[in-house]
């Protein structure tokens, strides 16, 4: 099997946009787009045998460009939430795009999720793309050159393989922002799936979805998904953290499990059960909440919950925290991570 490629579209300022798509010999194909390094559609057999596409997003680059809510992209220099839109580094004040209520800084401004990464195939399962940040970009401090490797695994394991390098010292915390619905894009919602996360702690966060400072028990709350249950069971518990959030947007630290699974998920309707992987020490569940019903796949609308995200990552807000797990590289120092998506 070799890796195909294809010429998609072209961005509204006229760069070409190929995607990629990566098979296996089980029937599992992951397409990647140049375009934010997509993940635009991830196919899986189902119970019976039949090929689903499980990624809620696009068919057309003008999606992607137009309607986004992140589908599948990759996302950096700082995925989440940087509070107040600035950070101090080495007795520099750095002030970053404030894309979300004109306050704070979501995603890092969005520049790699809307960049046209360069993609090279490494192996018949392996692709890499790689993406160069300018000096400064979104208000960074240094160049950063990132590079994400994604390959599909014969064991039905899609890996995704980070690194990244700056030129400054600067907070890297870098992930993916894939929306699954394990019964396929055109399901409906994911309120029926089970879910389960190990994890004994998540952050609440305040009205702008910032980190209050606590680390708070998931003991007895509806954030408790350390025993596997459909994400809807709870959701609509009395709860501020998920009152503020229309649901589950909340990052869980995750117990260390050595090799085990950080979460797995399961469609009973599909049969399609996801483990993840990852050394990463926190994961945003984001269940779809501000989804409003925009065109997605097959002219489909993507309405609220019609899937979710695990987002690997770095705690939210680390520049302000220095009680949180560390992601500030120095100068020239290497980040890396891995997460995989392994489907059992
Ligand atoms: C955030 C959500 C946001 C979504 C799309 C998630 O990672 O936590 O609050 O709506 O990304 O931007």
């Amino acid at each position: 099997m070799s890796i195909e490629k294809k010429w998609v579209g072209e961005t509204a300022d006229g760069t070409d946009v190929y995607s990629y798509t990566i098979g296996n010999k089980n029937g599992m194909r992951a397409v990647v787009l140049t375009y934010g390094g997509a993940l635009q559609a991830l196919i899986v057999p189902d119970k019976h045998g039949k090929a689903r596409d499980i990624l809620v997003g696009f068919d057309d680059m003008q999606g992607f460009e137009t309607r986004s809510d992140y589908q599948g992209v990759l996302v950096g220099r700082y995925c989440n939430r940087i509070a107040g839109g600035q950070f101090t580094l080495g007795g520099q004040t750095y002030h970053v795009t404030r894309n979300e209520k004109d306050v704070t800084c979501l995603h890092g401004g969005g520049e790699f999720s809307r960049a046209v990464w360069q993609a090279r195939v490494l192996t018949e399962y392996a692709l890499e793309l790689r993406y160069v940040s300018p000096d400064g970009a979104e208000g960074f401090p240094g160049e950063m050159e990132t590079v994400v490797v994604y390959t599909l695994t014969e064991d039905n394991e899609l890996v995704i393989a980070y690194q990244a390098r700056c030129t400054a010292d600067s907070f890297i915390n870098l992930t993916n922002h894939a929306y699954f619905n394990l019964g396929g894009f055109d399901s409906g919602d994911i309120l029926g799936t089970q879910l389960c996360i190990r994890a004994s702690h998540f952050i609440p966060t305040d009205a702008y979805s910032i980190p209050t400072g606590e680390i708070r028990s998931v003991d007895g709350t509806a954030f408790d998904f350390r025993t596997a249950k459909p994400i809807g069971r709870d959701i609509g518990m009395d709860d501020e953290q998920l009152t503020l959030c229309r649901g589950y947007d909340h990052n869980y630290c995750l117990d260390q499990t050595n090799d085990e699974p950080v979460a797995e998920a399961y469609c009973p309707a599909s049969g399609i059960r996801m483990q993840v992987f990852t050394d990463l020490p926190g994961m945003q569940l984001y269940t779809g909440n501000f989804l409003s019903g925009a065109e997605g796949k097959k002219h489909l609308p993507m309405y609220r919950h019609a899937g979710f995200c695990l987002e690997t990552q770095y705690y939210p807000d680390t520049p302000h925290r220095p009680e949180f797990p560390a992601c500030l590289y120095r100068a020239g120092e290497t980040y890396t991570s891995r997460t995989s998506f392994k489907f059992v």
